[in-house]
């Protein structure tokens, strides 16, 4: 989850370093364009008045038109203005019969004005013309040095005002070409413009599938995506409308600005929002750590107070508490799924006797030594516990009372066996043991324990160290 996140944000990244590269190649293409239309605005404004001023040299309404053509472009009149005499020079040439048609050489736009041809006329179109192509030479593409050179020729070799007509021709038809070659330009200037803001779209789409990453991130990326959306929207129209090629770099260059500041901002703030995520999983970690290190000290304390609450500190046996809870399970066991089990009560012998024969302490270790010996002969699921005094039961689950009095016997001989040396005197005990297994007519574990301890009585009363059961 987390790598595709980085990896989607570094895509992004690529991706507006990729634009802001187009950014400036598309910027470098636009100067490149305006740098070639200042030229041929200087070529119009420079040479169109020779040219038309070449033409006017008579009293017709046509020179007086071309005149006042010349006048308006060397006092830089208004387009509309231009457009208007312009107007008026084409309903001048139509109604005089003025043809530009090449195939007409000799009824060209020159043909009315050959009765005025003399030696110098033709010398000082010669010097015009010589100076407009040698200024389109340095201002125009290399592409277009063959066709000035042939018109450098035709120059030098111009004879009459027909040869100066196809001159006039061949000028302007290659000024035309470097205009529609420079509006081409312009077109595909156009379209990558266009481009650009599709790759933009791309991106807002790509940065909207990347929103729902985080919580914390949406409120930032809310911001991001309001300023995303305007400017995108902004771009569009302005690629659409936009009337000049300098209207439209103005405009698409403060729109990517503004684009490229909110995506430096997200990223700041997604950057920050990032480190501040990892500084808080960082604590949470440290402080799940912590809490569970506490929670298993805390379960461990709790354990060994449970195993405390429910030993006999001399003995290590269970105790009564422990027992107590222990039965009550076994006899609900019993009485819900009849899973039978017996009680065993081992009472030491004459045990008053012990203590104050040897004393209390020899009595402790005797108490010590009987379950010691006890345990290794009992099974795992049997419980040992001290009932009180020199009193202990033991619960036998899923065991009849002849198996356990096998158990109880192999206990009492065990016991029997133990020797003490006390002042070089030997000290035994033998133990008593009652036995009774639980029985369907038994409702309470009490029962139980009241019949093994009748049975304890008994094996007492038959002369101690003896296993008996009372069912
Ligand atoms: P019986 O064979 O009839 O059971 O005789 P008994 O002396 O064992 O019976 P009684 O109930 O009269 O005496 C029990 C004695 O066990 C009394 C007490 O001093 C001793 N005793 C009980 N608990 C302890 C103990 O924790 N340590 C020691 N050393 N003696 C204990
Ligand atoms: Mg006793
Ligand atoms: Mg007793």
């Amino acid at each position: 989850m987390n790598a595709s996140r980085d990896e989607k944000t570094m895509a992004l990244q690529d991706q507006a370093k990729k634009l802001q590269s187009q950014k400036d190649t598309l910027l470098k293409e636009l100067d490149s364009i305006e740098e070639k239309f200042e030229r041929t605005n200087r070529l119009y404004k420079k040479y169109l008045p020779v040219i038309i001023d070449t033409l006017a040299t008579d009293d017709t309404r046509f020179s007086k038109i071309c005149r006042d053509l010349s006048k308006a472009f060397k006092k830089e009149e208004s387009q509309g203005k231009i457009e208007y005499i312009c107007e008026q020079l084409k309903t001048a040439m139509l109604k005089e019969d003025i043809h530009t048609g090449a195939g007409k050489k000799k009824k060209g736009l020159f043909s009315s004005l050959l009765k005025n041809e003399s030696e110098s006329f033709i010398d000082l179109y010669k010097e015009s013309y010589h100076e407009v192509v040698s200024h389109l030479r340095g201002s125009l593409d290399k592409k277009f040095s063959k066709r000035l050179d042939d018109i450098s020729i035709q120059v030098k070799n111009a004879q009459n005002t027909t040869d100066i007509s196809d001159i006039r021709e061949n000028v302007f038809g290659l000024v035309f070409n470097y205009i529609s070659d420079t509006n081409e330009d312009r077109a595909k200037v156009n379209a990558f413009v266009r481009e650009v803001v599709g790759k933009i779209l791309d991106i807002e789409s790509r940065f909207a599938s990347t929103v729902e990453q985080t919580d914390n991130m949406v409120e930032n990326n809310d911001g991001f995506e309001s300023v995303l959306g305007v400017e995108l929207a902004g771009l569009k129209q302005t690629s659409d409308v936009a009337k000049s090629l300098d209207e439209l770099k103005i405009k698409v260059t403060q729109r990517l600005s503004a684009i490229e500041k909110a995506l430096a901002e997200k990223q700041a703030k997604d950057s920050a929002i990032k480190e501040t995520a990892k500084k808080n999983r960082q604590m949470l970690k440290t402080g799940f750590e912590k809490l569970k290190q506490e929670l298993d000290k805390a379960t461990r304390y709790t354990e060994e107070l449970e195993e405390k609450l429910n030993r006999d500190q001399l003995t290590g046996a269970y105790n009564r508490r422990a027992y107590d809870q222990r039965i009550e399970l076994e006899m609900d066991r019993f009485l819900r799924y009849k899973t039978g089990f017996s009680l065993m009560v081992i009472d030491a012998d004459k045990f008053k006797n012990i203590n104050d024969r040897y004393g209390h302490a020899i009595g402790d270790r005797c108490l010590q030594e009987i379950i010691k010996r006890s345990i290794p002969l009992l099974r795992k699921n049997d419980m040992l516990a001290r009932y009180g005094g020199e009193e202990f039961v033991v619960i036998m689950p899923e065991t009849d009372s002849e198996g356990a009095k096998n158990a109880a016997e192999k206990i009492r001989q065990t016991i029997e066996k133990i020797e003490f040396l006390y002042k070089k005197e030997k000290v035994k005990v033998t133990v008593s043991i009652g036995i009774s297994q639980a029985k369907t007519e038994d409702t309470n574990h009490r029962q139980v324990f009241e019949r093994a301890d009748i049975a304890v009585y008994k094996a007492k009363e038959q002369g101690r160290n003896r296993v008996l059961v009372v069912n």
